[in-house]
């Protein structure tokens, strides 16, 4: 029964496109207003119970005026926000985002390009984005790379390819049955969970990560990780790559990135650096002897999605081999054939990594670079760093709290100081403090724990903060001490 007609053919697009106009023009005005007046709502907002309730209506059969579906983003979803983009929000480690950014990211979606592969303008321009982060590290232009989710897909990409390169064995053909002695990967103690589950998903196993211990700057220590080289080469292993870290995760300390690129040399092993948080101090005038070394890697992972303050996602892995990385993940199945001219011409983009169909995420990272100039995104990588040490006096200068690790860069981990030695009531105490700050809507930071000591910690990866942000900070924290301190202490009078 073919050729029966079912009714009139549809389409996705709009059914008039004076109102679709109409409609984006709102949407567009709404994101500036939002962006504008960032600073006048609380960087994190719970949500009430019946927003909450709105994510659990069943699919929609029937549809719904696009008026209407941008009602409820604007009622539901655009008032919670994770609150990244605020002056005040300084959690884990992640980059502010920024307009020109989110426009990109609209227009790469409406021109709806698919990154895998063939001869089109956003597939050069991804190229050229990769060639732009070769620059800033002070990359050879002959180095290969891919604009990944993140930094965790960037390391791994690296690791994959070092694998490969060191195995002694054909790991692509025969996977790692085949290896002739067990690989061993080196990293600091202080390492990204990343490189865990990289050596994890690799099939090296977590233990073929040995972690180094790190010293008091929270740098890998040089001297423990050559004698660790040493043990495993005497006990028949395989020591193959060492993963440096521009900027750890918990505390922002870099490893001497001279030494390690001076041992990997001296011993034949692959080095990676995880420049996720700090291989942008490239380009930041003032602190860039800091990386130094980094431009010696084998494979570097960074993060414009971090320090470039990209909208989600862009990382960034560079491979100094030439093929290197191509060897590791191309694969032509017949129906990707490169034809000589025409569309699926060069470049196979997917032949770099582990994506087939891959997003455009290389135009909100150009514009904002050609818009900016690189130099400004270098001095607001200077100015995070100077904020950071700001604060740090700050917190030296306060009786009531004390700093627990180094500032390096732009991470400062501190706590509240409360009397006598229960690690767990100050752990208590911390935290209470560290959810009031969200739940009173003042300024999100994050914990974490370094060398056993619990601390509050804050990563300004900010092109917001002001330093008046940071001295409103403390006083909150000196304010919330002393409430907190009376309900901990075991005399404290009943109310
Ligand atoms: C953030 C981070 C990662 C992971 O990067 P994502 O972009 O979150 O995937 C890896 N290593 C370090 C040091 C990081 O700070």
């Amino acid at each position: 029964m073919h050729g029966q007609v079912h009714g009139p053919e549809e389409t996705l697009d709009p059914d008039d496109w004076a109102t679709a106009e109409a409609i984006s023009h709102r949407i567009v005005g709404d994101a500036v207003a939002y962006l504008r007046d960032v600073r006048d709502r609380a960087p994190w907002t719970d949500m009430p119970h019946s927003v909450r309730e709105t994510f659990t209506e069943p699919l929609p059969s029937e549809p719904t005026d696009l008026a209407e579906v941008y009602q409820a983003v604007l009622d539901s979803l655009m008032p919670y926000p994770m609150g990244n983009i605020h002056p005040r929000f300084w959690s884990w480690y992640m980059g502010s985002s920024n307009l020109t950014g989110a426009l990109g990211d609209f227009i790469a979606a409406v021109q709806g390009s698919n990154l895998g592969g063939g001869n089109h303008a956003a597939a050069l321009m991804d190229q050229q984005v990769v060639g732009w982060c070769k620059q800033m590290l002070g990359f050879p232009a002959s180095a290969t790379g891919s604009l990944e989710s993140g930094g965790s897909m960037a390391n791994f990409i690296g690791l994959t390819v070092a694998r490969n390169v060191k195995a002694g064995a054909d790991i692509r053909e025969l996977g790692v049955a085949a290896l002739p002695r067990p690989m061993r990967y080196y990293a600091s103690d202080q390492a990204h969970s990343c490189h865990r589950k990289a050596m994890e998903a690799l099939g090296l196993g977590n233990q073929a990560l040995r972690r180094i211990p790190s010293n008091d700057a929270m740098a890998i220590d040089i001297e423990a990780l050559r004698r660790a080289i040493a043990e495993d080469r005497a006990a028949g292993l395989n020591p193959a790559c060492i993963i440096g870290t521009a900027g750890t995760v918990n505390s922002g300390a870099i490893d001497d990135l001279e030494a390690l690129a001076n041992l990997a040399a001296e011993e034949g092993l692959w080095f990676h650096v995880d420049g996720c948080i700090g291989a942008l101090v490239a380009i930041a005038p003032r602190n860039r002897n800091l990386v130094a070394g980094i431009e010696r890697a084998d494979s570097v992972a960074l993060d414009p999605h971090k320090w470039l303050h990209a909208p989600f996602e862009v990382g960034c892995a560079l491979v100094r081999d030439p093929q290197a990385q191509h060897k590791t993940f191309a694969v032509t199945p017949e129906y990707l054939e490169a034809s000589p001219r025409g569309l699926a011409a060069a470049p196979w983009l997917h032949e770099y990594g582990l994506q087939t169909t891959k997003a455009f995420r290389a135009l909100k990272v150009w514009m904002a670079i050609k818009e900016h100039g690189i130099e400004k995104f270098g001095r607001l990588i200077d100015q995070n760093i100077d904020q950071a040490l700001y604060l740090s006096g700050l917190i030296d200068a306060e009786p009531g709290l004390e700093r627990v690790a180094p500032t390096t860069i732009n991470i400062v981990c501190f706590a509240i100081k409360i009397a006598g030695n229960d690690s767990e009531a100050a752990k208590r105490v911390n935290i209470e403090a560290m959810l009031r700050l969200q739940e009173e809507g003042i300024a999100v930071l994050s914990d974490t724990t370094v060398k056993g000591r619990h601390c509050l910690r804050v990563a300004i990866t900010n092109h917001r903060t002001r330093r008046s942000d940071l001295d409103l900070l403390v006083r909150e924290l000196v304010r919330l001490r002393s409430t907190l301190l009376v309900t901990e202490s075991p005399t404290a009078p009943k109310s």
